[in-house]
């Protein structure tokens, strides 16, 4: 058991997860992986921690389960809104109410600057608290549109930042309301017009839907193989361009943008394409463009549903955690 813990094995394991017939030895093999400082690359050991504890919750083990969290929050003193969000969500599903709205109220501030906080969110939904997230989100969209109105931004940027979270945080509210069976109210029509508003914009940059190109693991490879000076316009491993991806759409989405999606390339079509045309980062574009009527995946996938990337894993167990971490 001197191996390293790759992250194609973590990500193997989450989608094995609950249902293999020995969850027990999985929560094992990655903790013990993380004792003994056998994660391949270190930065994914809160995602292996945080994998262990998703086997464990969905095992009924919820304690367990929160001290892998703990533990996972540790592992990332920063940055880590989606993991003590997650943690949060633990406390209350284990009855630990008043530290669980503790954890989360921590971050409720979050939810006027930074995107992965509508986790939090999410948490209280699904452990019973959906008012309380009603509530939060009221709450800071009144904070953020007075603030807007009055125009209490220091720059132009901090005023486009506010715009798009309000937009996510409309959106999010909207759809939870509809989900309790609320009926519309003033921000729910706000959210209905900025959505409206945000499809009438991208039709009228006539790109369509935003959509990027995404190799999947080996077409990237052959692609650098095929044509090495592409390597200055990817990042060195097709782990990164995933998570690159991700994050980009998890920034569009947030600035407002509507209907995303991604194309997988292939060196092939590539090459058919363009011929005996040299291939730079213009031809990609073209190219991806090209691709647009073949079929493109929607962006966000469910969370339960198989991740765009093409892992096999849960979307929630895959670019959806890790980009964030
Ligand atoms: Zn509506
Ligand atoms: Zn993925």
């Amino acid at each position: 058991m001197s191996e390293l813990l790759t992250t194609a094995r973590i990500e193997e394991i989450g989608s094995l997860g609950a249902g293999s017939p020995d969850p027990a030895a999985l929560v094992t093999e990655l903790v013990s992986a993380v004792d003994e400082g056998r994660v391949a690359d270190p930065a994914e050991t809160g995602y292996a921690l945080l994998v262990a504890a998703d086997i464990l919750e969905q095992a009924g083990d919820l304690a367990d389960a929160l001290a892998l969290a703990t533990r996972a929050v540790a592992e990332q003193p920063d940055d880590n809104t989606f993991v003590r969000a997650v943690r949060g969500g633990l406390l209350l599903r284990l009855g630990r109410v008043d530290e669980g709205l503790a954890e989360l109220g921590d971050l409720r501030p979050l939810l006027e600057t930074d995107p992965d906080a509508v986790q939090l969110v999410q948490e209280l939904a699904e452990s019973g608290h959906a008012e309380t997230a009603v509530d939060w989100l009221t709450q800071a969209l009144d904070t953020m549109v007075s603030r807007s109105r009055t125009h209490q931004h220091e720059s132009e940027d901090a005023q486009d930042a506010a715009a798009a979270m309000i937009y996510g945080l409309a959106q999010r509210r909207h759809d939870l309301r509809e989900e309790m069976g609320l009926p519309h109210d003033e921000y729910d029509n706000l959210a209905d017009r900025l959505r409206d508003a945000t499809s009438h914009a991208a039709d009228a940059l006539d790109d369509g839907p935003a959509t990027l190109l995404f190799w999947p693991r080996p077409e990237f490879e052959a692609l650098l193989a095929r044509w090495p000076a592409l390597a200055e316009s990817y990042p060195a491993t097709w782990d990164e361009h995933r998570a690159q991806i991700e994050r980009a759409l998890v920034d569009a989405s947030g600035l407002g943008g509507g209907d995303l999606g991604i194309v997988a390339g292939s060196v092939e079509g590539l090459a058919a394409f363009a011929g005996a045309d040299a291939i730079d980062e213009e031809t990609l574009d073209e190219y991806a463009d090209s691709l647009d009527d073949a079929g493109v995946t929607s962006w966000p996938p469910s969370r339960n549903d198989a991740c765009w990337c093409g892992s096999g894993t849960k979307y929630k167990k895959c670019c959806l955690p890790r980009s964030r971490a």
